[in-house]
């Protein structure tokens, strides 16, 4: 299945809750507040959802807030479940720590989406090495830059004057001055309210 790559939005107005796709934006301009009901005319008659179909739902949602294909989310829980601990918060902690997400959190850019293309064109380094991986795992200490050819460009001027109304969490520790950031430590586990991921075990465990 090829990735999604039409309006984030309707996958919002689908599950009738805001998924955060678009970063910044979602806060001052939200499509979800203008246009509550769900997108095409069939889907104005909602039944009662099963519980499986509520735990796809969750599974669904996940995976579009990380942008991950439903394999390599497959690959994600299997690597979850391997982990000591608790399933569902080492699956948060594997897609929090994904390079395209380290990136959008340090606030070098707006959106996940924004976040993948700067990775994929080549202007993020990790540990010092160019890298267009977006799905890269990142890991306490490594440290995010930019590739010195990219800090010319205007989106990386645009991108460091905007950086003073941005906050990373605490897992993260970002030099705004200098657009570099540090992966201080994995990341607390209640990262995210748009999903549950104890549903998503279940969904994957039956
Ligand atoms: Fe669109 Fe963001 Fe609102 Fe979702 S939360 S509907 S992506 S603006």
């Amino acid at each position: 299945m090829a990735r999604y790559t039409g309006p984030v939005c309707r996958i919002c107005r689908r599950y009738g809750e805001k998924l955060m796709l678009k970063g910044d934006k979602c806060v001052t301009k939200c499509t979800l507040d203008k246009r509550p009901q769900p997108p095409g005319a069939t889907q104005a008659r909602r039944r009662k959802l099963s519980d499986r179909a509520l735990q796809l739902r969750e599974k669904q949602k996940a995976r579009y807030s990380y942008g991950v294909l439903e394999k390599q989310f497959v690959a994600y829980y299997k690597d979850a479940v391997r982990q000591p601990g608790v399933t569902g918060e080492n699956l948060v902690r594997s897609l929090e720590m994904r390079l395209d997400n380290v990136v959008h959190k340090m606030g070098f850019a707006d959106s996940l989406r924004q976040a993948r293309q700067l990775v994929r064109h080549g202007h993020v380094m990790l540990n010092g090495r160019k890298t267009n991986i977006p799905s890269a795992a990142t890991k306490a200490g490594d440290v995010i830059g930019w590739v010195p050819g990219s800090k010319k460009s205007e989106y990386f001027k645009t991108a460091q004057a905007a950086m003073g109304n941005k906050r990373a969490p605490e897992w993260l520790n970002v030099d705004a001055g200098q657009m570099t950031g540090r992966v201080v430590s994995p990341p607390p586990v209640a990262v995210t309210g748009t999903f549950d991921p104890a549903v998503i075990v279940e969904y994957y465990s039956r």
